[in-house]
This record gives C-alpha cells, sequence and structure tokens, in this order.
C-alpha cells in the first residue's frame, strides 16, 4: 500500500482504543482511516475505495453524503442544535415522536428518547420493571431473553443478551435472567420448515412463563433476525405465538428493531409481518440514516398511564440521559423519514432483496457453506467445514477474518460475525454493486475455507 493512510494510522494507534477490537490485531491488520464517504462507497486518504456491504454497522440506510439528510441537518444547525428536554421541548422532537407513532404498529402513542441502542434497551427494560411497580406488582423483577440474542453492551442490555464470549467475561455483573431457547431455524430439524420449528419453539416459552409468570416483567426479543448472534433467523408466527402468550401470563413483549426496523426485513417493522404490537418498541441505528446517534422506545398509553399521578406518588420514570431528543439527531431522523415517503422504498427494497437472493444461489451449492439464508434485506453464509448445518469451524480459526481481509484487498467491506458472513447493504446499493460484494464473498469463502 502506498501510504497518504500511514500518518492517521500511526496517529491513530497512539490514542484511539476501538470498539470489538483486539488491538494487538493491527500489528498485523491494517487500521483503513477514512476520508470521506458518498453513497455506498467508503473513500481512504489513497483514494481506494470500499463498498459498505454492511451499511456500517447497520446503520446506513440511504447511503453515505445523503443530500436531503445532509441538508435538513445544516438547515437544523442554523436555528437549533441541543436542547435540555426536561421542562423544554422543540419541534423536530415532536413531529419525529408524531412520525414514528404514526408509523409503528397501532396502539403505540407515546415516544421515549435516547442516543443509543443499548441506552433504548435499558430504558425498556426499566420501564416495564417500573410499570409493574407502579401497579403493586412488585414480584415482577425478572426478565425473559431468548439464547442467541443481543442487545447491546450496558451491562442491562448484555445481561438480556446471550452472546457467549461476554455473558462469560461480564457474567459476574449481570442481573440474572431467565432464558428461553431461541425460534432460531438453523437449529431445525432435517425437513422440518422454518414455521413448523418456529411455532415449536414456544412450547419451552409458554412452560416457562406458565411456571414463572408471577415474577415475569418482560420477554425481550429480536423480531425475525437475530443480527449480533449469527444472524440466524426466524417465522413471523413466533411473534404472534409469543404476543399471546405475553398476554395469556400478563407479560409484557419488548420488540428490539434497533437493527432490523425501518425497512431492513421487508417491513417497515419487523414485527408487522406478525401482524402484533408489542409493548415496548425499541428503535436506534437506522433512524437518523446512519448520520447521528439516536434512538427511542414507543410504548402504550396503558403503560405511560400506569407513571401519570401527582408528583408526590413518586411514580414517574427515573431516566435522564444529557441529550435525549437531540435537535440535530431528531432532524436526520425525520429526513430519513421523508427518504421512505419520496419513494416506494420497500418496493425498490424487496427487488433488490430478491435480486441478492439470485446472486447468492451458487453458494447454497458451496461445499462448505451450511446455508444461505435471507430475511429481506439482511443475507447471510454459513460457513461449516462439511457443508451442512451441524458442522462447525472452531472460531480460533478465525475464517470470516479471512473473508474480510480478503475483501478489503477488492474494496468491499464485509464483516462476518465468526464463521458466518452476511450482507446488510444501504438500500440504495445497485445491481451490479450487489453483485460485486457477493462475487467478493464467493472469492473470500472459497479462501477461508480451502484448508
Ligand atoms: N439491539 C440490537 C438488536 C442491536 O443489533 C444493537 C447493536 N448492534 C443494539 C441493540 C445496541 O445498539 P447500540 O450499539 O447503538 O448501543
Amino acid at each position: 500500500m502506498t501510504d497518504a493512510n500511514a500518518a492517521l494510522r500511526a496517529r491513530d494507534l497512539q490514542v484511539f482504543w476501538h470498539p470489538c477490537t483486539q488491538m494487538k490485531d493491527h500489528e498485523t491488520l491494517p487500521l483503513i482511516p477514512i476520508r470521506r464517504a458518498r453513497g455506498v462507497w467508503l473513500e481512504d486518504y489513497d483514494g481506494r475505495r470500499y463498498l459498505d456491504a454492511i451499511s456500517s454497522w447497520w446503520v446506513n440506510l440511504f447511503g453515505h453524503g445523503h443530500p436531503h439528510i445532509d441538508a435538513r441537518i445544516r438547515d437544523q444547525l442554523d436555528t437549533l442544535a441541543h436542547v435540555i428536554t426536561a421542562g423544554f421541548t422543540h419541534e423536530p422532537a415532536v413531529t419525529l415522536a408524531e412520525r414514528l407513532i404514526a408509523r409503528a404498529p397501532p396502539g403505540l402513542g407515546r415516544v421515549f428518547y435516547a442516543e443509543n441502542g443499548s441506552a433504548a434497551v435499558e430504558i425498556a427494560l426499566k420501564m416495564s420493571f417500573h410499570a409493574w411497580r407502579n401497579q403493586g406488582r412488585t414480584r415482577k423483577t425478572r426478565f425473559v431473553a431468548l439464547t442467541g440474542g443481543y442487545h447491546g453492551e450496558t451491562l442491562g442490555a448484555l445481561a438480556v443478551g446471550s452472546v457467549e464470549l461476554y455473558r462469560e467475561t461480564y457474567g459476574p455483573l449481570l442481573m440474572p435472567t431467565l432464558q428461553a431457547p431461541s425460534p432460531d431455524c438453523y437449529l431445525r430439524a432435517e425437513g422440518e420448515s422454518w414455521e413448523s420449528h418456529s411455532r415449536r419453539m414456544l412450547e419451552p416459552m409458554a412452560a416457562l412463563l406458565e411456571a414463572q409468570h408471577a415474577e415475569i416483567c418482560a420477554v425481550i426479543i429480536e423480531p425475525l433476525v437475530q443480527c449480533a448472534g449469527h444472524m440466524r433467523m426466524h417465522h413471523p408466527a413466533y411473534l404472534s405465538g409469543l404476543r399471546a402468550l405475553c398476554d395469556r401470563y400478563q407479560v409484557h413483549l419488548i420488540a428490539d428493531e434497533i437493527a432490523v426496523g425501518f425497512g431492513r426485513t421487508g417491513t417497515f417493522f419487523a414485527c408487522e409481518q406478525a401482524g402484533i404490537t408489542p409493548d415496548f418498541l425499541c428503535v436506534g441505528k437506522g433512524l437518523t440514516g446512519g448520520y447521528l446517534p439516536l434512538s427511542a422506545v414507543l410504548t402504550t398509553d396503558a403503560i405511560y398511564q400506569c407513571f401519570y399521578d401527582d408528583y408526590t406518588t413518586l411514580r414517574a420514570f427515573l431516566h435522564s440521559h444529557s441529550y435525549t431528543g437531540n435537535a440535530l439527531g431528531c432532524a436526520a431522523a425525520l429526513a430519513t423519514l421523508d427518504l421512505f415517503e419520496q419513494r416506494p422504498v420497500l418496493d425498490d427494497n424487496r427487488a433488490l432483496a430478491a435480486h441478492l437472493a439470485r446472486a447468492l444461489v451458487p453458494l447454497t451449492e458451496h461445499p462448505h457453506v451450511g446455508e444461505v439464508r435471507q430475511t429481506g434485506l439482511i443475507a447471510a453464509v454459513e460457513m461449516t467445514p462439511c457443508g451442512d448445518r451441524r458442522s462447525h469451524y472452531p472460531w480460533q480459526e478465525r475464517r470470516g477474518l479471512r473473508v474480510y481481509r480478503h475483501g478489503l484487498t477488492r474494496g468491499v467491506l464485509l464483516r462476518p460475525l465468526g464463521n458466518v458472513v452476511y450482507f446488510m447493504p444501504p438500500y440504495v446499493t445497485t445491481a451490479e454493486e450487489i453483485d460485486l460484494m457477493v462475487q467478493v464473498a464467493r472469492e473470500g469463502i472459497a479462501l477461508a475455507t480451502a484448508g
């Protein structure tokens, strides 16, 4: 590599401790300093370009440097960047709440803001517990999470996640939670349909809720796709069944749509595919089109009313982040929602998803691919030693990292999760760019699984 990048890289390694990174890796794995980004392309200081096949950690929906979002943020900057939202309010936060409610499944009438996904999850957990407490249901203190789930990395969010390494490492700090088996269809029996497997997985959930509902506040789930947990997918029948179980046993349902919301799975919200309304809907990531940190929890008027009382009853919800409802973030989110109204984005996404599915067909025959699965614009390729769903490569071999390295040499940012190579492209990716990312992934998989 020539090296206009070298100077920044060297300075970086002196001071910047990066997320999700063993920093020692960077002794051999070069960091990529990005100078600018346009559309789906990132560009480094040498002018080398990288196709952002993972939407910069699943946040970017309409490409980098989108003129409409850029302009809306600039306009907002001219009037108000941020103001305290306790005792004060501003137009973008109010309009955004109205527009989110209009887009959400029916029955969600209140919006509480935060600034990242983990914070939204913390808020939903606290609100659920506190709503029960305010109703005198003080025995309800526990949460049910699914195996393979991921909800962020603050301590409450980690406690309801089940990514093994995190649990193992931070376990002693985490509140105890109850776990139910994931409806993850990768684990289905040979010949079983997604729907049948997903429905069957409601049985252990029903047993758990029946036995312990008196002490359970809520069940938390990533609807349709457990993203960080290796892009494992399930059928919407699980969600409708889970909603019914939660109703039967008086347990809240928290839908974490931080990764899957905003059109990613084929509908605006994934819950729509099951026709359900959760008690709490967490959104983040794509909410601002990938521009600014903003998240929100939508909930029902019934939950809101559990907190609404005279001050001296001390029933108010207790949560206050400095940047709650940041005006620039809200402006970016409003611009993002505009884009959904300016074009038939969901139809376009379905066409692009169909193209992606066709491009992936050859990989289904690969001798070291256990499964190719897809929900909307999320597709995943599971690398396995024997090309079946039972065998797996030891994580220590870091085969996904080989795919990542190969991608960089070919100008495509792929960032496998363990042995799972996945695609979560921005919605503005062209069919040709989809072909390129899949082609490069195929090459990477061939290299990573050769010996
Ligand atoms: N929930 C889900 C489903 C996520 O995928 C993530 C982030 N990957 C989070 C919560 C946490 O969001 P953040 O990283 O913004 O805290």
